[in-house]
């Protein structure tokens, strides 16, 4: 089932040159976006390994475990600027019970009671994801906080807030 990837990695493994890299951001930067495959964040941003800290979930939604990653990320591995990126054509821009609906159908049960953090309104929850980090009381008030927006039509980055 996973035998590609397995094999895939045997070939990068062989030409391996980047066991001297160390754990901090080398440019000190966070990103927390969606899952959504056509996102690159290394490549659309010019990172290399060993720059930034990328946060990935279906929607790129500032809940508990990204602030639990953020206040590592921050305190001990030197980001002092994070971005929120948002994206259009987002799967997770719907309502919860429209998405709990779907996943109920596919599962062929009712439309399960979990929260799945849904984009209801693009610009406000974008506004509130990046107001969740900036007011955490364990993220230093030195840590810059943006909100972008990317484009998958264009590979585009507009700044939100
Ligand atoms: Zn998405």
């Amino acid at each position: 089932m996973f035998e590609d990837l397995l094999a895939a990695n045997e070939r990068y493994a062989a030409t391996f040159d980047l066991g001297h890299l160390t754990a901090p951001a080398r440019k000190r930067f966070a990103l927390v976006t969606c899952i959504d495959s056509r996102i690159e964040p290394m490549a659309m941003l010019a990172l290399e390994v060993g720059d930034a800290k990328v946060l990935r979930n279906a929607g790129g939604r500032v809940n508990d475990d990204v602030l639990r990653s953020l206040i590592l990320a921050t305190n001990l591995l030197d980001v002092d600027r994070v971005a929120v990126m948002h994206h259009t054509d987002c799967a997770g821009a719907s309502s919860q019970e429209a998405l709990a609906a779907r996943v109920g159908e596919r599962l062929g049960t009712a439309p399960p009671d979990r929260d799945f953090q849904a984009i209801g309104d693009p610009d406000a929850d974008l506004r509130a994801d990046v107001e969740a980090v900036r007011s955490c009381p364990l993220v230093r008030d030195e840590v810059t906080v943006a909100g972008w927006r990317y484009d998958v039509a264009t590979g585009r980055i507009s700044e939100v807030c």
